[in-house]
C-alpha cells in the first residue's frame, strides 16, 4: 500500500550533525521525500504533536526535549511517500527505547536515555496511516507538500501575511 509518514529529526540529531547520517540511512528505503525544512518547536506544536503522551509521567522532559531545550532549538520535519512507506520508515528507526532498539538501526546506533529517564532516540516517525495524517496535517501546509496526499480545499482569510520587503 502507498502510504506516506512524517519523520522529524529531533534536536538531539541536529544537535549531533546527524542529518546526513539519518537522511543516508531512510534514502536505503528508496522511498520519495515530497516536503521537508527546518523548523522551530513551540511550546503549543509540541503539545499538540504529543497529545496521547501527556499523561506520562515523562511528558514534560519529553516537551522540553522536543522543542530544543537541551540541544538545538530546532528540529527537521520530512514527509516520506511510497510503498509501505509508514512501515519501512519505522523499520529503519528501530525501537523506541534506543537500547532495545537494533543496533543497526538509526535509534540503535544514535539514541541514548538520559540521567532524567528520556530516550532521546534522535528520530520520530508515525506509526499508523491516521497519525501520520493527523501529524503531517500539523506540521505542513498543503503547499509545502509537493503532492496531493491529502484532500484541500480553499479558504478566505484576512489574516496579515508576512512576505520579503
Ligand atoms: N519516550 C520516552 N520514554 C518512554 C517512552 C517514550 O522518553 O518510556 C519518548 C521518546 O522520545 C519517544 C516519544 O516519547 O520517541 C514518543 O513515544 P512513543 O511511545 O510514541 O514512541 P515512538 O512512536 O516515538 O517510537
Ligand atoms: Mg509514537
Amino acid at each position: 500500500m502507498i502510504n506516506q509518514t512524517l519523520i522529524l529529526i529531533k534536536p538531539d540529531g541536529l544537535k549531533k550533525s546527524l542529518t546526513g547520517n539519518v537522511l543516508t540511512r531512510l534514502s536505503e528505503t528508496k522511498l520519495d521525500i515530497v516536503a521537508a525544512k527546518i523548523a522551530r518547536v513551540s511550546k503549543k506544536l509540541a503539545e499538540e504533536h504529543y497529545k496521547e503522551m501527556k499523561d506520562k509521567p515523562f511528558f514534560n522532559e519529553l516537551i522540553k526535549y522536543i522543542m530544543g531545550h537541551y540541544h538545538k532549538k530546532k528540529v527537521m520535519a520530512l514527509v516520506y511517500w511510497g510503498e509501505d512507506a509508514i512501515k519501512k520508515v519505522r523499520q529503519i528507526c528501530g525501537s523506541t527505547n534506543p537500547e532495545e532498539a537494533d543496533t543497526v538501526s538509526i535509534r540503535g546506533q544514535y539514541g541514548r536515555i538520559t540521567t532524567k529517564g528520556v530516550y532521546e532516540n534522535v528520530i520520530h516517525a508515525s506509526t499508523n496511516g491516521k497519525e501520520a495524517e493527523r501529524e503531517i496535517k500539523l506540521w505542513f501546509q498543503p503547499d509545502e507538500v509537493i503532492m496531493d496526499i491529502y484532500s484541500t480545499k480553499t479558504a478566505k482569510t484576512d489574516k496579515e501575511v508576512w512576505v520579503w520587503a
